[in-house]
């Protein structure tokens, strides 16, 4: 079992937030700084969701998507690159049809309960010191007994020019008004998660992620 300084506190640090909010650049390089493993809960969803796609399954079925689910393989590594029945998957992660079929597959509570059960084993593999996790309910569902929760708050139109600029560097046919609307319809989608919805917990620290840099 992994601990700090008892057997009860996981190592774990979480990072919740809206869609481009910066967080996974942040998780990262904190993950980096401190030698413990970056665990992109998103880049879960997209690998199960690109599965999904190349297997033509319909991501709207929750109980195709669950049986996928148990027969492929979803792991990452230690710098959080998702890997599928041990290929990494990388650009085709942040197409604009990932982008799209993602809020499907992430509805169907059977499936995030099973994706949050492999996740969870990360923290148990070996040669993990710790775990620095982002996503939308990392710090409520996932990691609930997580030490520090940080809930990142950025505004809308900033966020869709980062994201927006993402898909430009992979060469993406978007155009930000595209950008912009997917932005808020998966706002939207992730707000209807009932619990897993991104939303600060009682005892998650605020970062106001628009002005300050990384650093
Ligand atoms: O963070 P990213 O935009 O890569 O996440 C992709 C999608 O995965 C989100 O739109 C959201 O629907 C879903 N997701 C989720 N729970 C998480 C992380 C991501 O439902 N913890």
């Amino acid at each position: 079992m992994v601990s700090s300084t008892s057997e009860s506190i996981p190592r774990v640090i979480t990072l919740d937030g809206l869609s481009g909010s910066g967080k996974s650049t942040l998780a990262r390089l904190l993950a980096n700084q401190l030698g413990w493993a970056y665990l992109d809960s998103g880049a879960w969803y997209r690998a199960l969701t690109w599965a999904a796609l190349e297997r033509e399954i319909d991501v709207k079925s929750a109980e195709m998507v669950l049986d996928l689910l148990f027969n492929i393989n979803i792991d990452s590594k230690k710098d959080g690159a998702v890997l599928v029945d041990g290929a990494v998957l990388t650009k085709e992660l942040r197409l604009p049809e990932i982008d799209i079929a993602v809020s499907s597959v992430a509805d169907h509570l059977s499936v995030r309960g099973e994706l949050n059960e492999q996740m969870r084993n990360i923290l148990k593999q070996n040669d993990t010191n710790g775990v620095v996790a982002d996503g939308r309910d990392v710090g409520s569902i996932v990691f609930p007994d997580s030490p520090l929760k940080v809930y990142v708050e950025v505004p809308l139109a900033e966020r869709a020019k980062r994201r927006f600029a993402q898909h430009q560097s992979i060469g993406a046919d978007v155009t930000f008004s595209d950008v912009m609307e997917a932005l808020q319809s998966r706002d939207a989608r992730d707000s209807q998660r009932g619990d897993a919805a991104p939303k600060a917990q009682p005892n998650s620290r605020l970062l106001d992620n628009q002005n300050n840099s990384v650093e």
